[in-house]
């Protein structure tokens, strides 16, 4: 087994009115929010599946389907836990995590530090271990537009 693996993720959710806005387990005050079935938290999911992708396990989708009706509005915290137990039981720790959110509006950072110190408790990391970075798609795009929010993040493993 190597002792390190490199996993990435990369997540994106239709930006609609009448949905709260949770990125990194955080709500941010805005008037809009991700459409989805969980509480479709991009970054999140991105992270989930960079862990997953590190450890070979496939995707987000595979372990949580949107046809079942257990994840239907679950905090992605709880799915992010979930994956942390995944590549546990499979002899790793999480070493860290480097992750993109791609969002026109709001601005985010304010709520950085905040995002890093959530997903740093689930993935049982300090902080210093996870970089959360936050840019706008300069207007191109959907994004650009305001419709979607993407999210890209990379994961580093490591056998215990
Ligand atoms: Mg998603």
């Amino acid at each position: 087994m190597s002792e390190f693996r490199t996993g990435t993720g990369y997540d994106i959710h239709p930006l609609v009115e009448g949905r709260r806005l949770i990125l990194g387990g955080v709500e941010i005050p805005f008037e809009k929010g991700l459409l989805g079935h969980s509480d479709s938290d991009a970054l999140t999911h991105a992270v989930c599946d960079a862990l997953l992708g590190a450890a070979a396990l496939g995707d987000i989708g595979r372990h949580f389907p949107d046809s079942d009706e257990r994840w239907k509005g679950a905090s992605s915290l709880d799915l992010l836990a979930r994956v942390v137990e995944l590549i546990k039981e499979r002899g790793f720790r999480v070493g860290n995590i480097d992750a993109v959110v791609v969002a026109e509006r709001p601005r985010l950072a304010p709520f950085i530090e905040q995002m890093r110190s959530r997903l740093a408790s689930v993935l049982e990391v300090d902080m210093e271990h996870v970089s959360v970075k936050a840019k706008t798609n300069e207007g191109l795009d959907s994004v650009g537009r305001g419709e979607a929010m993407a999210a890209h993040a990379v994961a580093m493993i490591v056998a215990r």
